[in-house]
C-alpha cells in the first residue's frame, strides 16, 4: 500500500458531503464554533454537486412565518398526510420553525428570489413552495461554506467512517481517496456529520444503455449517506419508504410548477379524469386516508400506475391551455433552464411543443432519499424541547453512534425538508455537533493507525484485483477472475428492480420475493470482494457501487419487516396489499451488526406530538 500516499488531518468537525445539508452544517459549525476545526469533504466539487447541482426554480419549504402564511404545526400536518401518518414529527417541526431564518440567508447572499409585485412578499408557487431564478443556487450556498471551513477537499470519495478505540460506540473520524490523485485520506475528527445525499440507480431505471444517467434523482447520489452509518453499526428508519416519482417522461422535467403555477393538469389517452376512477379501489386499500387534502403523492402514483395497467395510458400533462398565455408559457419553459435543460432537449428531439402537443408523464424507478416526499434514513436524535424519549439521546440529530450526527438526505422520518430544510438540518446537526465538542464527550479518542491502514488496504483493492485479473481477460471485459463495476451495478439493479418492487414488476413484490432478493444480495455481497477496478474513476465506481449494495440490503430488509401496503403507489406487498394500522402504524428502525453483517428489526411509535399537544391545550 506504500505507493498510495496517505495525508493526515484532524479536526473537530468533519463534514462529509458538500451538498445542501452538508454547505449548511459547515455555515453554522462556524457561527457556533469560531475557534474549532471545520473540514468539509466532498466527492464531486462543492461548486456543482448534490441533488441542486443544476440549479432549481423553486425553493419548495418556506413557511412565510413573518406573514403568517403558514407556521411549523401547518407544515408537520402535511408532510404527515403526505407519508400516510409515518414521519418524525419532532424532527419536521424543528426543520420547520428554523427554515424561514436559512431562505432569509439565502435572499441576502444574492439568490435571485421572485417577489409578488402586489404584496411585495416572496412569489409563491404552491402553500410551501417561493419561486426563485435558481441557476446558482448552489455556488452560492458553497461561497458561505468555503467562507466558514478551514478546508474544503474536493474530489475525495469517503469510503469508510473510523471508530474510536477507546471508547465503546464513539466516531473517530472517516477516510477516502482522491479520485484524481489516487491519495489517501485520514480525517480524524471529534464528531463527523454525514450530509452525502440520497441513492439513486439502486433499481433499474427505465433509461438503460446509452442512456441510463437520465434518471430523475441524481445519478451521482450513491447511497453513502446511508451505507457509511450502516456499516459502522447506526441504527436505521423507514428505508422501506422508497420514493417514486410522476414527472415528464424521458426528461424528468419537474411537474410542480406546472400543476401549481401554471394549473396544468393529467388525463388518460381518452381525455379523462383517470384519479377519479380508481377512487372506490383505492378506498378498500388505505380507508379513509384517499379522502385526505391534499391527496398523499403515493395514492396520486397509485392512480397512474392503476390507469396505466388497465391500458388508459399514456397519460399526459394537459399544458395546451396554460401554454397560450405568453407569460405562462415563459415561466414553463424558464422552470426548465433553471433546473433541467435535459428536458427541453428531449421535447425538442421530439418534436413536442406543449403548446400544441400535451407531452407524456411516466412514473420513476424508485429511489432511496430523506428529503423528499419520502424519509428513510438514519434513526437520530431529537430536540430535547420537543422529542419523547424514545426520540431523544442528548445531541439533535446525533445517530445511534456518539458523535455522528446527520441531515438532509441522511436523516430519516423527516419529509419534505427538500433544499432549504436540508441546509437548516445541517445547520442544526453542527450547531448540536459544537455542543458535543465543548461538553467535553469527544475527549481522548483514539483512532490507531492499523485502523486507518487495515482501510486503506480494504479501498484499494479493487486495483489490486484488476492488476492481476487483467491477465486472464478472455475477451472485452469478460474475466473469471473480476467483476467491473458497471457489471455488478447491472446485477444489483436488476435484483432490485425484479424482487424488491421496481418497476418490472410494476412496483409489486412480496415476502417470497424480498427473501430470495436477500439471498441475491448476499452473494453479491460476496462477489464485490472480487470487483476489479482499471482507474482511480472506476475505484470510485467500485465504492459507490458497495455502498449502494449495502443500502439496497438495508431497503429490501425494511420492506420484508413492514408486512403491509403503506405507500401504494411507491410499492406494493402483494401478500398485504391493505394498509395496516392495527399492526403497522409504526416506525420501523434496523441495525446491522458490523460484526456479524446481520440485521435486526424492531418497530417504535409513531407519536403524533402536533395534536397532542394541540389536545392538551384545549383541556
Ligand atoms: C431532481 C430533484 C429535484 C429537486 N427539486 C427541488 C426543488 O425544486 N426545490 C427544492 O427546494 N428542493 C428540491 N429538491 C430537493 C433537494 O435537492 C434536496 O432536498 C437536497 O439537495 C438534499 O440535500 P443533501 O445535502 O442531503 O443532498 P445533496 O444536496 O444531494 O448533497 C449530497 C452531497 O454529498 C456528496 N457525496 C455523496 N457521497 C459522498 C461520499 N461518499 N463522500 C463525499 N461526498 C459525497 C455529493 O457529491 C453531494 O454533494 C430536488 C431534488 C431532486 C433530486
Amino acid at each position: 500500500m506504500a505507493k498510495y500516499k496517505t495525508h493526515f488531518e484532524e479536526c473537530d468537525v468533519l463534514v462529509v458531503g458538500g451538498g445542501m445539508a452538508g454547505t449548511g452544517a459547515t455555515f453554522e459549525a462556524r457561527h457556533w464554533g469560531r475557534d474549532l476545526k471545520i473540514i468539509c469533504v466532498e466527492k464531486a466539487n462543492i461548486d456543482r454537486s448534490g441533488a441542486v447541482a443544476q440549479g432549481l426554480y423553486a425553493i419548495n419549504c418556506y413557511m412565510g412565518m413573518q406573514w403568517d402564511e403558514n407556521q411549523p404545526e401547518d407544515h408537520v400536518r402535511y408532510a404527515r398526510n403526505d407519508l400516510m401518518g409515518m414521519v418524525r414529527e419532532d424532527l419536521g417541526y424543528d426543520m420547520a420553525r428554523h427554515v424561514d431564518s436559512t431562505v432569509h440567508m439565502f435572499d441576502e447572499w444574492g439568490l435571485p428570489m421572485m417577489k409578488n409585485e402586489k404584496t411585495g412578499r416572496y412569489l409563491r408557487e404552491g402553500k410551501w413552495q417561493i419561486m426563485i431564478h435558481g441557476e446558482s443556487y448552489k455556488p452560492i450556498v458553497a461561497e458561505a461554506a468555503k467562507k466558514s471551513a478551514d478546508k474544503i477537499y474536493n474530489r475525495i470519495m469517503v469510503t469508510h467512517l473510523l471508530m474510536d478505540e477507546a471508547q465503546e460506540n464513539r466516531i473517530g473520524g472517516a477516510v477516502g481517496f482522491n479520485m484524481r490523485t489516487g491519495d489517501f485520506h485520514v480525517f480524524r475528527a471529534k464528531t463527523v456529520i454525514v450530509a452525502a445525499g440520497g441513492a439513486s440507480h439502486i433499481f433499474k431505471p427505465r433509461a438503460v444503455g446509452e442512456g441510463m444517467g437520465r434518471t430523475w434523482y441524481a445519478p451521482w447520489s450513491n447511497g453513502s449517506a446511508y451505507a457509511l452509518p450502516i456499516a459502522a453499526g447506526a441504527k436505521m428508519t423507514q428505508m422501506e419508504n422508497r420514493i417514486v416519482l410522476c414527472r415528464f417522461k424521458d426528461g424528468y422535467g419537474p411537474v410542480g410548477a406546472y400543476f401549481l403555477h401554471l394549473k396544468t393538469y393529467t388525463q388518460n389517452a381518452n381525455g379523462e379524469n383517470y384519479e377519479k376512477k380508481w377512487y372506490d379501489q383505492t378506498k378498500e386499500l388505505v380507508g379513509e386516508y384517499i379522502d385526505h387534502h391534499p391527496t398523499p403523492t403515493c395514492l396520486r402514483n397509485h392512480a397512474f400506475i392503476q390507469e396505466v395497467a388497465a391500458g388508459g395510458g399514456p397519460i399526459h400533462m394537459v399544458t395546451k391551455e396554460a401554454f397560450q398565455d405568453p407569460h405562462l408559457e415563459t415561466v414553463g419553459w424558464e422552470n426548465f433552464l433553471g433546473m433541467t435543460v435535459g428536458q427541453a432537449v428531449v421535447w425538442a428531439s421530439q418534436n413536442i411543443d406543449p403548446k400544441h402537443t400535451n407531452p407524456e408523464l411516466t412514473t420513476s424507478e424508485p429511489y432511496v432519499m430523506g428529503s423528499h416526499a419520502t424519509c428513510s434514513g438514519a434513526w437520530v436524535s431529537g430536540p430535547e424541547d420537543l422529542s419523547p424519549p424514545e426520540y431523544f439521546w442528548g445531541y439533535n440529530r446525533m445517530l445511534t453512534i456518539d458523535g455522528l450526527f446527520g441531515a438532509g438526505d441522511t436523516v430519516g422520518g423527516s419529509a419534505h425538508k427538500f433544499s432549504s430544510g436540508s441546509f437548516t438540518e445541517g445547520r442544526l446537526a453542527a450547531k448540536a455537533a459544537v455542543k458535543y465538542i465543548e461538553d467535553k464527550k469527544a475527549d481522548g479518542i483514539n483512532v490507531s493507525d492499523k485502523q486507518c491502514e487495515d482501510f486503506k488496504t480494504a479501498v484499494y483493492k479493487p486495483l489490486e484485483t484488476f492488476t492481476v485479473a487483467q491477465n486472464e481477460i478472455t475477451g472485452g471485459t469478460v474475466s473469471p477472475s473480476y467483476i467491473s463495476p458497471i457489471q455488478g451495478l447491472q446485477r444489483l439493479q436488476k435484483i432490485m428492480d425484479e424482487y424488491v418492487g421496481g418497476i418490472t414488476s410494476n412496483y409489486m413484490t412480496n415476502g417470497n420475493m424480498l427473501k430470495r432478493a436477500l439471498e441475491l444480495l448476499v452473494w453479491l455481497q460476496e462477489d464485490l470482494e472480487k470487483v476489479g477496478a482499471e482507474d482511480y474513476h472506476q475505484l470510485m465506481r467500485a465504492w459507490e457501487l458497495k455502498h449502494r449494495t449495502l443500502t439496497s440490503q438495508c431497503v429490501t430488509e425494511h420492506t420484508l419487516f413492514r408486512e403491509e401496503t403503506r405507500w401504494p403507489g411507491y410499492y406494493y406487498r402483494g401478500d398485504h396489499m391493505k394498509l395496516d394500522d392495527e399492526n403497522w402504524h409504526c416506525l420501523t428502525v434496523s441495525r446491522r451488526d458490523p460484526k456479524t453483517g446481520k440485521f435486526t428489526l424492531e418497530k417504535v411509535p409513531v407519536y403524533h406530538i402536533v395534536d397532542e399537544n394541540e389536545k392538551k391545550k384545549a383541556s
